[in-house]
């Protein structure tokens, strides 16, 4: 295994180039058999336009952190961008404002928030107020955004269902905190507590222990969402552009805010979507097509299925793809690579370590293998072998003529 290229290095063998590079990432793609011998989700599937580029291209399967490490979404795609997931760490705080356009700055503490149902002793009954839906949650939303806090500007966005995004913006703030949500039932919540000993923690504890109150005084009269909980407060990860750091213009079609939210703190643009099936984003993908030579895709259902325990329902997601998959081929992008962020085995209703199958199409310059289905055995013996994820923006650099030889 080859440690990531130093940043400097990889700018220094830039060249410019004309060629369009597609990053396609069916999220959870991985899978494992049901029994011994079986096909995993994706060897079940009937994907002839993606076995049609397998025979093309050439396969292989990424280790997306490190050997035995199951990855959450957020530092699995940081791989896939070819941002050390180690040396650059984005707390969930971050990606969810990132997720709904909230921007951030040097010295913002961001956090995720949940709506929850307390008793009247103030014990939780249900840590996600029912999951009220994003109508029902939108106008208390509303009234939490109208809570003041001394010397700093509060916003509040809602996510989805029964989330939310809290930010603060000030001097002196530190995201140093512990979450208020004690992940189960019958207790009360954490009040937010200092994770270290600075008078800057301290001090945001403070404010938001305030807030937290002033909440609940706002909620009181709802039946479900009459308090709140807190948790991955983060601040700006400050990540280098992904842009400047490949020479690209990249643009990012995804439905979900959590993947919306990497590529803006990466510098991608985030395009409004054309719809959210495959057809959808491929579509998104056409319109755009002449203003970006990077296209970063990405599509959750197989994700969701595998979480669900939904073997086959995985497979149906994967074969959607594959049925829309000629509206991509047919731009004629240089560079298509179609992979996952990590596995998700149904059997496991989880995300795994094991590696994930990659497929790389690049007709003008890929050493082809004697592969000619999209699987894990199959990409097991195709030509890329075994890589850390981290090298996969090199390698589709290289095969879109972007990387000039490194020494004399
Ligand atoms: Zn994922």
């Amino acid at each position: 295994m080859f440690a990531p290229l130093p940043d400097d290095l990889l700018k220094s063998l830039l060249q410019p180039n004309e060629t369009k590079i597609v990053l396609l990432v069916l999220d959870g793609l991985g899978g494992l058999p049901l029994g011994p011998a079986g096909p995993t989700e994706l060897e079940y599937a009937y994907t002839p336009n993606m076995d049609a580029l397998a025979a093309d291209g050439v396969l292989g399967l990424h280790i997306p952190i490190a050997p035995g490490i199951a990855p959450g979404s957020g530092p699995a795609h940081l791989a896939l961008f070819g941002y050390d997931p180690l040396k650059y760490r984005i707390g969930r705080g971050a990606l969810a404002a990132a997720g709904v356009g909230l921007d951030l700055q040097p010295g913002d503490v961001v956090a995720r928030g949940n709506f929850a149902t307390l008793d009247p002793q103030g014990n939780i009954i249900d840590r996600r107020a029912g999951r009220i839906p994003t109508e029902e949650a939108a106008p208390l939303v509303e009234r939490l955004a109208r809570i003041r806090l001394p010397g700093v500007e509060v916003t509040v966005r809602p996510v989805k269902e029964y989330r939310f995004v809290l930010r603060l913006r000030g001097q002196g703030l530190s995201h140093r905190l512990k979450d208020t949500d004690p992940q189960r039932v019958g207790v009360p919540p954490f009040p937010v507590e200092p994770a270290e000993d600075t008078p800057e923690a301290r001090r945001t504890a403070d404010l938001l222990n305030q807030w937290v109150q002033e909440a609940r005084r706002v909620l009181a009269n709802h039946p479900m969402a009459n308090g709140v909980l807190l948790r991955g407060f983060a601040t700006d990860p400050q990540l280098p552009r992904f842009g400047e750091r490949y020479g690209l213009r990249p643009a990012a079609v995804a439905e979900y805010p959590m993947y919306r939210g990497v590529a803006r703190l990466v510098g991608m643009d985030v395009l409004d979507l054309e719809g959210t099936t495959p057809e959808a984003l491929f579509r998104t993908v056409q319109k755009h097509w002449a203003s970006y030579d990077f296209f970063f895709v990405h599509y959750k259902p197989t994700d969701s299925r595998g979480e669900d325990g939904d073997f086959f329902g995985k497979a149906r997601a994967i074969e959607a793809v594959d049925r829309a998959l000629p509206l991509l081929k047919d731009l004629r992008p240089d560079v298509l690579v179609i992979t996952g962020d990590h596995s998700t085995p149904a059997k496991w209703r989880s995300h795994s370590w094991h590696p994930v199958p990659l497929l790389l199409w690049a007709p003008a310059s890929c050493r082809t293998d004697d592969q000619y289905r999209f699987g894990e055995n199959a990409c097991l013996h195709g030509g890329l072998g075994i890589f850390p994820a981290v090298h996969l923006m090199p390698l589709m650099l290289a095969h879109a003529g972007r990387l000039k030889k490194f020494g004399a």
